[in-house]
């Protein structure tokens, strides 16, 4: 079986994990970021990966990186897909301050302003990078059958939006909570506009990024050790996904996922990650450098048993295939 290694990249402004409605209105979001991207395609092409950006509102006005993702897409060296987060993304619907709500999702607006936003966002992303978009996440890993019939009707072909094993009920919004993903797939399948998980090969396909559950034994002796921590233990996931400290499980994931029958792995970054102190995970300078070794460490490992492709590229193998 060939196996096949995708990188995606949320591709947004600066430390989204603040909210951005502020008492004051909608708080400025900037876009430092954009500079310290190419530092991150350049390792991807020293392995022959291909990223797949899935760029959100401000960063496709984000001169710098539009510039670098262009040239890279037409050498077909990375994608370009969308990534959504409809609160800053025309046309602007006002949801005014609320204390104690975070970022909204998806599904709190309205259908009608929502495929205003998915129309816009689609034309911009063509304009701006020269070529229609076919891959999507969603903003804060929401998605729901009205959103992926709505990416049908636009032309998307694939998603990966959906986190198996993971629950976002307890994450809120502007005033409704996350989806529930625990009993979803680890695997590519499709989804329509009234299931976001079918057997039958129509509609978009959904490629999840790679989460896995740590093994058994070692979440026992976490428990052992910790009981008190019991409920945070049983749902703590392993991702590829770098947060400084994670290269054992990340090489762990590797290991696995070489034996078992997905045959894909999804890494996933956001692209404020790469610029210290674009978010809370990666402060100083000091720790996006650790954080770059890491990922030589993984990158090198993937490419012995893995072929880099783009989002597009994966689904277009498995609608054929
Ligand atoms: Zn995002």
């Amino acid at each position: 079986m060939n196996k096949y290694f995708i990188i995606t990249v949320d591709t947004e402004g600066d430390n989204l994990w603040k909210p951005v409605i502020k008492s004051t209105g909608m708080r400025k979001i900037t876009v430092e970021n954009a500079d310290y991207i190419e530092r991150f395609q350049a390792l991807c092409e020293k392995y022959h990966f291909i990223p797949t950006y899935l760029v959100d509102y401000e960063m496709a006005m984000a001169a710098s990186f539009v510039g670098m993702a262009k040239e890279r897409l037409e050498d077909g060296k990375c994608e370009i897909g969308m990534h959504m987060h409809a609160w800053n993304t025309p046309p602007v619907f006002d949801l005014k301050y609320k204390r104690g709500s975070h970022n909204p999702y998806a599904g709190e607006y309205p259908h009608d302003v929502m495929w205003k936003k998915l129309k816009l966002m689609t034309g911009l992303l063509w304009k701006q990078f020269g070529e229609k978009p076919v891959s999507h996440r969603g903003g804060r890993w929401y998605i729901d059958p009205w959103y992926i019939h709505a990416l049908q009707k636009l032309g998307y072909i694939v998603d990966c939006s959906v986190t198996p094993g993971v629950n976002w009920q307890r994450n809120i919004g502007y005033e409704c909570y996350g989806i529930n993903y625990t009993k979803f797939p680890h695997r590519a399948y499709y989804m329509d506009g009234k299931y976001l998980y079918k057997e039958k090969k129509t509609g978009i396909l959904e490629v999840p990024p790679t989460i896995m559950d740590y093994p058994l034994n070692d979440r026992i002796s976490a428990v052992i050790k910790n009981p008190l921590a019991y409920k945070e233990i049983i749902w703590k996931k392993m991702w590829l996904r770098p947060n400084g400290n994670n290269l054992e499980d990340m090489i762990n994931i590797i290991s696995f996922s070489e034996k078992n029958s997905c045959d894909y792995l999804e890494f996933m970054i956001h692209s404020s990650e790469l610029m210290p102190g674009g978010s809370p995970t990666f402060v100083s300078g000091r720790s996006v450098e650790r954080m770059y070794s890491h990922l030589e460490n993984v990158f090198e490992r993937i490419g012995n048993s893995y072929k880099g492709v783009s989002l597009r590229e994966y689904a277009k193998r498995k609608h054929g295939g």
